[in-house]
């Protein structure tokens, strides 16, 4: 099915084709018919799976032409995210006459009030900020006809949903909404039973299997062992840009500094950084200028960054969905990439977490030829459940005991 059968207006397809898309995806096939005839749409979709033009290409369509007050407004759970969109429904409309505006925290209110003042037809926007404005007078949200929840369960998990709220109840109630979330957690149904009018489910991309053009295994390593082990990793594989994933904004930092000293162009994403700071990794990231991006989850979650060879988890993650969601910045588009993470003991819960979501056993691998001190992972078959061995090691450590072992070895 080409995108010239889906009804969408001349301006928006001759977008469309310029952005180089030729087939819609399976949510773009499954959502455009159903915004277009004013149906509330759940779409259960990460990002990656073409979401963004799933919901703008139908809205942009029903917009037509500039008109002086915001008609869509599209909420995102981080400002990186909201300047994706933005450029992406920019990309779309731009042979129509309409107008887009992104608000986010981090940076002066000068540009967005001129923006407001001077009329738009969309906004994207990350809830604080737009609360603010909203606070000031300067925008209003009594037009709205499209509302869009991006990332829902992000916004939950980051504490918005109280802003959330209090913003769809400035809208009308007579609008459209849809609301996209890889994950319907029930405080997303509370939301959507009171947000939402008769909506119909999209499930897809909800995708609990890595693309299959990600090559994805686990280095055990001993916890001593882990930065050398990644210093030698990137030494040894042949990559052209690669991610790497940690745990805290301090851990970050702390690879970023180390790498950096080990003469690799690094650049590091959290959200302790100025918005400044974050751009311009971003923008030197995807642009080839920084080799290496080191990322907290927040930071990195629904990025589109193009041609990222490898993933590194020097971390791995606490919530199984972030695995995939992290895997995935790697063989997007058809293109191949590795993801490689990095298992120490107290990871195993985790990992098995990983696994039951994924519903597969990721291999065990070893760098050949790097100088492994022994860790017990190695030997993960021999000794059956290492979670359960793992806590009652920490049970003997907590309590303050020597460590020989299980507790049942402890000595006095
Ligand atoms: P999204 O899930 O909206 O973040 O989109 C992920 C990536 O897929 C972005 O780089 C889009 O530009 C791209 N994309 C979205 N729809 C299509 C399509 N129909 N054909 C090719 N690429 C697409």
């Amino acid at each position: 099915m080409a995108f010239t059968k889906l009804g969408l207006s001349p301006e928006v397809l001759e977008g469309v084709q310029a952005m180089g898309y030729v087939e819609p995806t399976p949510i773009q096939l499954r959502a455009i018919p159903l915004i277009l005839a004013g149906t509330d749409v759940i779409g259960s979709a990460q990002t990656g799976t073409g979401k963004t033009a799933a919901f703008a290409l139908p809205i942009l369509t029903k917009l037509q032409h500039h008109a002086t007050t915001p008609r869509v407004l599209i909420l995102e759970p981080t400002r990186e995210l909201a300047a994706q969109v933005e450029t992406a429904v920019r990309d779309f409309c731009r042979f129509t006459d309409l107008r887009v505006a992104v608000m986010y925290g981090g940076v002066g209110y000068g540009a967005q009030r001129e923006a407001l003042r001077t009329g738009v037809d969309i906004l994207v926007a990350t809830p604080g900020r737009l609360l603010d404005h909203l606070g000031q007078g300067t925008c209003r949200l009594d037009h709205i006809k499209y509302l869009v929840l991006d990332e829902a369960d992000r916004m939950l998990d980051m504490g918005f949903l109280p802003d959330v709220r209090r913003i769809v109840e400035k809208c009308p109630r007579q609008r459209h909404t849809s609301l996209f979330s890889a994950t319907i957690p029930p405080e997303i149904g509370t939301l959507i039973n009171w947000a939402m009018h008769t909506p119909e489910t999209i499930e897809i991309g909800a995708r609990r299997t890595p693309a299959e053009t990600v090559k994805h295994v686990i280095y055990p390593v001993a916890d001593s062992q882990k930065s050398d082990l990644l210093r030698e990793l990137l030494e040894k594989v042949h990559y052209d840009s690669v991610i790497i994933f940690c745990r805290t904004k301090h851990r970050a930092d702390r690879i970023a500094h180390m790498l950096k000293k080990n003469n690799h162009a690094v650049a590091v994403l959290h959200s302790n950084r100025t918005q400044r700071e974050r751009e311009q990794a971003l923008r030197g990231f995807r642009d080839g200028r920084f080799e290496v991006l080191v990322a907290t989850d927040i930071a990195a979650r629904g990025l589109d960054i193009a041609n990222v060879s490898h993933v590194i988890n020097y971390d791995v993650p606490q919530h199984p969905e972030d695995y995939v969601h992290r895997i995935g910045r790697t063989g997007r588009a058809e293109a191949s990439g590795d993801a490689f993470t990095l298992m120490v003991l107290e990871d195993v819960t985790h990992v098995q977490a990983i696994e039951r979501f994924i519903s597969q056993k990721i291999e065990r691998t070893k760098l050949e030829g790097f100088n492994y001190s022994y860790t017990i992972l190695f030997d993960e078959s021999k000794h059956g459940d290492l979670a359960a061995r793992h806590r009652s090691i920490r049970a003997v450590r907590i309590s303050g005991g020597y460590y020989f072992g299980p507790a049942k070895r402890r000595r006095r």
